[in-house]
């Protein structure tokens, strides 16, 4: 059995958060520490460590995040601005929770896509 993650408490209710959309395959909610005015996060049920740790089997789940992304920026307001889609992956992703998430960001300018080295 895969071990419990923080994201998997909060899919199971056992821990609170402001759930936006659930369904068989996905998860979302706000991020506690928001970098933008719209910050959610869409995250499988099935816990999924890494983007490097997908399955063939996880394809539907892995298109599912994708509609509901498309659904909740329509629903934020923001799919006319525009908006960023960001799954971070391990060390150099700077991933933090180790439950594969999509952030979904948008609602100001969010700049460009990574910090270039000097
Ligand atoms: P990562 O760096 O792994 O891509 O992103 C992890 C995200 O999870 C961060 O943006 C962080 O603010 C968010 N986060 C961490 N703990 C919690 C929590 O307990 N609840 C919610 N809603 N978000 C969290």
């Amino acid at each position: 059995m895969t071990e419990e993650t923080l994201f998997s408490k909060i899919i199971d209710k056992s821990l609170p958060s402001d759930m936006v959309y659930q369904d068989d395959l996905v998860t979302a909610f706000r991020d506690i520490n928001p970098a933008a005015p719209t910050h959610i996060l869409i995250v499988p049920n099935r816990i999924i460590p890494t983007v490097d740790d997908v399955q063939d089997s996880d394809e539907a789940t892995m298109g599912r995040m994708l509609r509901v992304a498309r659904d909740l920026a329509r629903e934020e307001g923001i799919a006319e601005s525009g908006y960023r889609l960001i799954i971070n992956c391990r060390e150099h992703g700077r991933q933090e929770v180790p439950h594969l998430h999509m952030h979904l960001l948008g609602g100001r300018d969010l700049g460009f896509m990574v910090a270039r080295e000097k």
